[in-house]
């Protein structure tokens, strides 16, 4: 039986007559977490969602250049994971603060000091040096692929090329620390060191997180942590590990369209994500093309 390995109070409460099997799963660990472990087959159903997300993704940085609006690259996306009969979950998602405010579109895109969550627009049109965040989730027969990365528009300062390339890095760093045996505390530090010996900094406002059937899923993963510590990882458990980085201050606001965050100093920042599953061996990256 493939469901919580570790479970909350919460969860217990909910599950009826599963009850019985979840507190025996429970006390065979301390940590008081709901990590879904999936099965083998719900893994290969994870690997097309992923598979679907990457192909939207590379499609948009295909068409990333100087005069084409954000928008315009939702489209593609979107057009993307409709023609491979999986749905957008960013769409219609609702905002934690303002219910009245549900996500509009199918990507984020974020330009430039934005670091997460900025609303795609006609509006905003792309100019030579630029640095673009695209996040974007699709569902596929009930299962969820969670990926995003930075580019560069045209030529872009050495200084926006070396931020997004360490961001980027330090996503694999964090992937190469998720291995059985080890604890989330590791992945975490793992992608905070490395940001941290390049002298950037870490939001503390935003995590990865597990994925599955629902794009949130415990546990919240942040990109800073204690080697050592956190839930022990096991194979079959999913995660979305996303380093964001910042050339500055760590600290950020939220626009007023109430979704688009973005740092305090107006410095840059980048955002790059894999989607990935626990195994007995290295991690597997599930959202790849
Ligand atoms: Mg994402
Ligand atoms: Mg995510």
């Amino acid at each position: 039986m493939d469901f919580a390995f570790m479970v909350s109070r919460s969860i217990l409460a909910k599950a009826g007559t599963m009850r019985d099997t979840l507190l025996a799963a429970w006390a065979g660990d301390q940590d008081e977490m709901a990590i879904i472990i999936k099965s083998r087959d719900e893994i290969a159903l994870m690997r097309e969602a992923g598979r679907i997300n990457a192909l939207a993704l590379e499609a948009v940085r295909q068409a990333v250049r100087p005069g084409v609006s954000t928008a315009e690259l939702n489209a593609i996306a979107e057009e993307v994971i409709r023609s491979h009969h999986a749905l957008p979950v960013f769409l219609h998602y609702p905002n934690p603060t303002y219910t009245s405010n549900p996500y509009p579109a199918t990507i984020t895109a974020s330009l430039n000091d934005e670091l997460v969550h900025g609303i795609p627009s006609k509006r905003r049109v792309l100019k030579e040096g630029d640095i673009l965040s695209v996040d974007c989730g699709c569902t596929f027969k009930g299962f969820v692929g969670d990926s995003a990365f930075t580019v560069g528009v045209g030529v872009v300062s050495p200084e926006a090329e070396r931020l997004i390339r360490i961001t980027e890095e330090a996503l694999y760093q964090g992937i190469a620390a998720a291995r059985v045996g080890r604890r989330m505390g590791d992945v975490s530090h793992a992608i905070q060191a490395y940001a941290e010996s390049h002298g950037y900094n870490v939001v503390r406002e935003y995590t990865g997180h597990g994925v599955g059937r629902d794009m949130h899923e415990d546990p919240l993963i942040p990109n800073w942590g204690t080697p050592g510590t956190e839930v022990a990882l096991r194979a079959g458990m999913t995660f979305a590990l996303e380093p964001m980085f910042m050339l500055g201050s760590p600290k950020v606001y939220t626009k007023r369209d109430h979704w688009t965050v973005a740092t305090k100093d107006h410095k840059l920042c980048a955002h790059w994500e894999h989607t990935i599953a626990v195994t007995d061996g290295e991690a597997e990256i599930l959202t790849l093309p």
